[in-house]
């Protein structure tokens, strides 16, 4: 898609030398740039807002690894905890006293968890959330809604959003159908659909799992009472209620989606922020059902290295740094969020180039519509009104400014506490050739 392939040499040189050893050259489908064309920027370092690719470019970086790097790239206090820790051992196979600190203060930011069990990814995180669901239970369905990305374990890869809807395949070969076929879907926001499953076969259902704000679709918010009414139904039927916090657990509150809007999961599951940076993910809970977890109940779940101390170190100081005491660099990233959102609010407006710009705390979106008045709250209605090619045009006149937006429309953007009110100037002006870009190239 970019025309100024000069600025992008190093890392097209370097795609291709990695796409002869790495399928498709990348370790996640979404990195590989089929979203918005072109070939992927390979990156060098990062500083605070910043990152540098591998042909000196600098950008405001918005995708901040996805999402953990809460407080931007190479935080001083992050780095000096990681290098001590790394000074004194990098991994054991055997408890210390930083898991009990880190747990301890995640039981104190989500309101609803009692006991915690670290492992190395989101993915294993919902994962083993299900395998509890169902230990406790007893029950064997599980019911996902389409769009929302639980990671990439068999039982979750049914209209996953995020990867899938980017690259445009189905449903991933290799997922067994007697596997798929205990997961049932619904869309999102559809309260009155899952009310009628449960009515149906509501015995069965071992757990609802649910992203609190559909980000791996883009950036759907919940409708009022969609997620409470998800609980109401769990409680209601016996099924365990499982919130999908990977992704907004630290970033849109300290306390997650469930303190900013009050919702009482059975379990929860985080990863990205809770590592700051390294991969750690972890699943929580009640203590009724997490003692159920081995060696203190019958579930079997294990990592060789779960709880490394790494990422432990890496993930208490974010927090600590974020929410320790004085949050208001987080609070200041949540009020620049919202100003980078009304700013591209505007700029759709000014440019009447249809926008649907969404943001909660310090999580943005922006869907590139098809038509004036159409609206996004769903997996069918995302594929409908998102216009891919539009969105890819606005990411390559962003690139070419320095801005790194998500390579895909169907992700989340985020903001650290280093970006300052100077980046969001800097990337509004961007924003305002790219819209003015889109206008001409139209016409
Ligand atoms: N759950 C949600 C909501 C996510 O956004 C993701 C990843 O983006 C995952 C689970 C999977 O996490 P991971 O990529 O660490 O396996």
């Amino acid at each position: 898609m970019s025309v100024v392939t000069e600025r992008y040499s190093r890392s097209q040189a370097d795609y291709a030398a990695a796409r002869e050893v790495i399928p498709g050259g990348v370790n996640s489908p979404v990195r590989a740039f089929r979203g918005v064309g072109g070939t992927p920027i390979f990156f060098e370092r990062g500083q605070g807002a910043y990152v540098w690719d591998v042909d000196g470019n600098r950008y405001i970086d918005y995708v901040l690894s996805w999402g953990p790097l809460l407080l931007g790239h190479a935080h001083p206090a992050v780095v000096e905890a990681i290098t001590l820790q790394a000074q004194r051992g990098t991994s054991f196979g055997a408890p210390t006293e930083l898991e009990t600190e880190l747990a301890r203060l995640v039981i104190e930011l989500v309101p609803s968890i009692e006991q915690i069990r670290f492992v190395n990814s989101g993915t294993e995180a919902t994962m083993s959330a299900l395998r509890l669901a169902r230990a406790a239970t007893g029950r064997r369905l599980i019911v996902k809604f389409n769009g929302c990305y639980h990671g990439h374990a068999d039982m979750l890869l049914v209209q996953a959003g995020s990867g899938v809807a980017t690259l445009g395949l189905p449903d991933s070969p290799g997922v067994p159908p007697s596997v798929a076929a205990e997961t049932i879907t619904i869309e999102y926001n559809d309260l009155d659909a899952a009310a009628a499953l449960f009515a149906n076969r509501g015995a069965e259902i071992a757990a609802v799992i649910v992203e609190p704000i559909a980000a791996n679709m883009g950036f759907v918010l919940p409708k009022p009472g969609f997620l409470s009414g998800l609980r109401e139904l769990t409680q209601a039927h016996g099924a365990i209620f499982i919130l999908d916090e990977v992704m907004t657990g630290f970033r849109v509150a300290a306390g997650g989606a469930q303190a900013l809007w009050g919702l009482d999961p059975d379990l929860t599951c985080l990863g990205k922020v809770i590592g700051g940076g390294l991969p750690v993910g972890a699943y929580a809970g009640k203590r009724q059902f997490m003692q159920l977890v081995a060696p203190a109940g019958p579930m079997y779940q294990a990592g060789t290295l779960s709880g490394n101390p790494l990422a432990m170190t890496a993930g208490l100081t974010t927090l600590r740094t974020a929410f320790g005491g004085d949050a208001s660099a987080f609070q200041q990233a949540v009020t620049r969020t919202a100003r980078l959102a009304d700013g591209l609010r505007m700029l759709g407006e000014r440019y009447r180039i249809p926008v649907q710009v969404g943001n909660v705390g310090t999580m943005f979106g922006c869907y590139f519509l098809r038509q004036e008045g159409n609206q996004i709250t769903s997996y069918a209605e995302a594929k409908a009104y998102a216009d891919p090619q539009r969105y890819a045009r606005f990411f390559w006149a962003m690139a070419d400014q320095g801005i790194y937006l998500a390579p895909s429309q169907f992700e989340a953007g985020f903001l650290s506490t280093a970006h300052s009110d100077a980046d969001i100037d800097e990337t509004l002006a961007a924003a305002e050739v790219a819209f003015a870009g889109l206008v001409s190239s139209a016409e």
